[in-house]
């Protein structure tokens, strides 16, 4: 009695006393899969699949964020001890995934497609009920590569995808409004009239449901092809000031640039992105990273 008093005293000092911490457990695997029913024909398993059908596999290698949250132990520091996870994990994912064909070798997807989607369903079912009740699971990320990766959270039915792109591109900070002085003191270098320039990288997350058959909610060519179009082409290597007349008049910060983009493209996949034989899937985050260190967040 008298240590289990002690140690709620060093909790209510360090404050961590019935407060809850997130924490990742970040893991990697490789595995090939493929987008190909050997029940269909190729005409209809392009149908299906779009560009990416193909009889054989291709692989990539796995990173997944396994995100937990739980309030923090008392007796020892911790909200869980990594090594529960580390084991569930090595269970759950590891030993059924790392080095196989997923469609041939774990045996939800002998007949499901392994997208991105139905795989962060299948990891969630898998993880979710090992886990000791003292934590919850908030999140699963799954990237496939650096430029595509799905978040499925506690908190939201839908999953989420995400494209990554990099445009390179000019700009002056400057507010019409302000004096020269003004613009200045606010701006800095930023505000040098002949401007300067940033390798900007763009996240593009849709949120929705995917097809039972194809086991994915958008087709991801449709949407590069959109993202190319209404803003990659428009903007890379352009003076973002001058050459795209939506910014004229208007200070080119990266807030103004992000909201610009989610609208743009809210519409543009809204009325451009077919369904087929996908699920549904809209518009969720735009993020402008403008360097490595300032990135701006825009969602519905
Ligand atoms: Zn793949
Ligand atoms: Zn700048």
């Amino acid at each position: 009695m008298i240590a289990i008093d002690q140690a709620k005293e060093s909790a209510e000092q360090i404050g961590s006393l019935g407060r809850t911490v997130r924490m990742v457990r970040r893991l990697t695997f490789s595995a090939g899969h493929r987008y190909w029913r050997a029940v269909l024909s190729k005409e209809e398993n392009v149908a299906l699949f779009g560009t990416i059908a193909s009889p054989y596999n291709h692989g990539h290698n796995y990173v997944l964020d396994v995100e937990v949250e739980g309030q923090v132990d008392e007796s020892n520091g911790m909200v869980v001890n990594i090594k529960v996870i580390d084991d569930i994990v090595r269970r759950s994912v590891i030993e059924r995934y790392h080095n196989k064909s997923i469609n041939d070798e774990v045996p939800e997807f002998a007949d499901r497609a392994p997208s991105l989607e139905n795989m962060l369903e299948s990891l969630w079912q898998e993880i979710d009920p090992l886990l000791p009740s003292e934590v919850s699971l908030t999140q699963l990320r799954l990237e496939e590569m650096p430029t595509l990766f799905g978040e499925k959270t506690m908190t939201d039915t839908l999953v989420k995808l995400t494209r990554v792109y990099e445009f390179a591109a000019s700009h002056r900070l400057h507010a019409d409004a302000l004096s020269h002085e003004e613009n200045l003191r606010l701006f800095g270098k930023c505000n040098h009239i002949h401007g300067h320039g940033h390798n900007y990288t763009l996240e593009v997350t849709v949120a929705g449901t995917p097809d039972p058959v194809s086991g994915m909610m958008c087709p991801l060519d449709q949407l590069d092809e959109i993202v190319e179009k209404t803003i990659l082409k428009r903007y890379d290597h352009r003076n973002l000031n001058l050459d795209l007349p939506e910014y004229e008049g208007r200070n080119t910060t990266s807030e103004v640039v992000a909201l610009q983009i989610f609208d743009d493209l809210k519409a543009a996949i809204e009325t451009e992105i077919s369904a087929g034989s996908f699920g549904s899937a809209h518009l969720y985050r735009v993020r402008v990273h403008e360097t490595a260190r300032n990135i701006f967040e825009v969602t519905n």
